[in-house]
C-alpha cells in the first residue's frame, strides 16, 4: 500500500530527554501480537525484563505509580531502545506521534500535535502544507469527490490575501455554518468532556466567564498559526466524512477546535502584549491529547454543537 506524506514530515525528531510531556507518561501503552511474540523470543535478561513489566490481561506496559513507562530512564531516554534498538518498540512507540488515515488503497501518514515538538513543527511551518498523492494511485467515486472537496478546503484556508478569521468564516459559509459559538456553551461542553490531565482542568476553568472577542484571528503574528492549526484538523479528520458524506459535521469540529483553541490562547498566552508560542504549543498539545484521541469526547462535541 503506498504511503504518502506532509511536505514537513520528513523535518519531524523526537527530541527525547529534552522533552517536557514525554508521551511515555500518563497514557496506556498497549502491545502488539508482533512485538510481544518478539519479546517472548528474546531469552536473555532484558528479554525476562520486558515481559514481568506487560500486563498478562491487557497485554500493555504496567506503569508506574506515577503513571510512567517501566522502560521511561531517569535522562528521558528509553531503556528497550538503548538496551535492545528501535526495531524492539512495540506498533504504538513507533508510530507515536504519527497518525495514520487509510484509504482503499493508500495511506496519508501526519504528525500529531499531542507532542510538542510536532507542535513547533507544524505549527511554524512557513510554506502552506502540501501533500501529493500520485496519480496512479485507485480512488473509488467517494475518494476522488473527498481529494476534491478537501482541496477547495485547504485553498480557502490558504488564501494568504485574507485574514485567518475572514478564511475560517468563509469555509463555515461553504458549509452552512457559522464561525461563531457561545462561549459558556462551549466551557460547559468541554468541562463535561472525559480529561486525562488535572492540568486541562485548571486551563478549562478560566475560560468560564471570558469575554472573548475573537482579536486574536486577526492579530498579523498569528496567521501563519492558525491557518497551520485549522489544516492540521482538515487533514487529520475530514476523511471520516468520506464514509457518510457528513462533510459539515466534520468542518465543524474543525472550527470549534480552532474556536476553542483561540479562546485558551485568549487567555493564556499574552504577557504584557507578547505572545508566547511555547505556552500556545502547550495548550495545542493538551488540546490534541484530551480530545482528539477519544472518540466519546469528539462525537460528544460534535453532536453538541451539531
Ligand atoms: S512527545 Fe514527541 S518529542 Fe516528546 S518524547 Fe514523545 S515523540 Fe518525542
Amino acid at each position: 500500500m503506498k504511503e504518502f506524506f506532509p511536505e514537513y514530515y520528513k523535518n519531524f525528531k523526537c527530541i527525547a530527554d529534552k522533552c517536557t510531556h514525554n508521551c511515555c507518561i500518563g497514557w496506556e501503552i498497549n502491545v502488539d501480537d508482533e512485538t510481544m511474540h518478539r519479546y517472548k523470543k528474546m531469552n536473555n535478561e532484558m528479554g525476562k525484563k520486558i515481559l514481568e513489566n506487560i500486563s498478562v490481561d491487557s497485554q500493555s506496559f504496567v506503569l508506574t505509580a506515577d503513571e510512567k513507562c517501566p522502560f521511561l530512564m531517569k535522562n528521558g531516554l528509553c531503556e528497550i531502545i538503548t538496551e535492545c534498538g528501535n526495531e524492539y518498540l512495540c506498533n504504538i512507540c513507533s508510530l507515536h506521534p504519527r497518525f495514520k488515515n487509510f484509504y482503499t488503497s493508500f495511506v496519508e501518514t501526519g504528525l500529531g500535535l499531542c507532542c510538542e515538538e510536532a507542535c513547533r513543527l507544524v505549527l511554524t511551518y512557513k510554506d502552506k502544507f502540501k501533500i501529493k498523492i500520485d496519480s496512479d494511485v485507485f480512488l473509488t467515486d467517494e475518494e476522488e469527490e473527498f481529494i476534491i472537496i478537501r482541496q477547495d478546503i485547504f485553498s480557502i484556508l490558504q488564501n494568504r490575501n485574507k485574514s485567518v478569521y475572514d478564511r475560517l468564516v468563509e469555509l463555515a459559509n461553504k458549509f452552512g455554518l457559522e464561525f461563531l459559538f457561545d462561549t459558556q456553551k462551549l466551557y460547559d461542553l468541554y468541562t463535561s468532556l472525559e480529561r486525562l490531565d488535572s492540568n486541562w482542568s485548571q486551563k478549562l476553568e478560566n475560560l468560564k466567564n471570558l469575554d472573548f472577542n475573537m482579536d486574536i484571528f486577526h492579530r498579523e503574528d498569528m496567521q501563519l498559526l492558525f491557518e497551520q492549526l485549522s489544516v492540521y484538523f482538515v487533514f487529520r479528520h475530514l476523511s471520516e466524512a468520506i464514509w457518510d458524506s457528513d462533510y459539515s459535521c466534520w468542518i465543524s469540529f474543525v472550527l470549534v477546535s480552532v474556536f476553542v483553541i483561540g479562546m485558551l490562547f485568549s487567555y493564556y498566552t499574552y504577557d504584557l502584549k507578547t505572545f508566547d508560542f511555547e505556552k500556545a504549543f502547550d495548550l495545542v498539545r493538551m488540546y490534541s491529547s484530551e480530545i482528539e484521541y477519544s472518540d466519546e469526547n469528539i462525537n460528544k462535541i460534535i453532536e453538541t454543537i451539531n
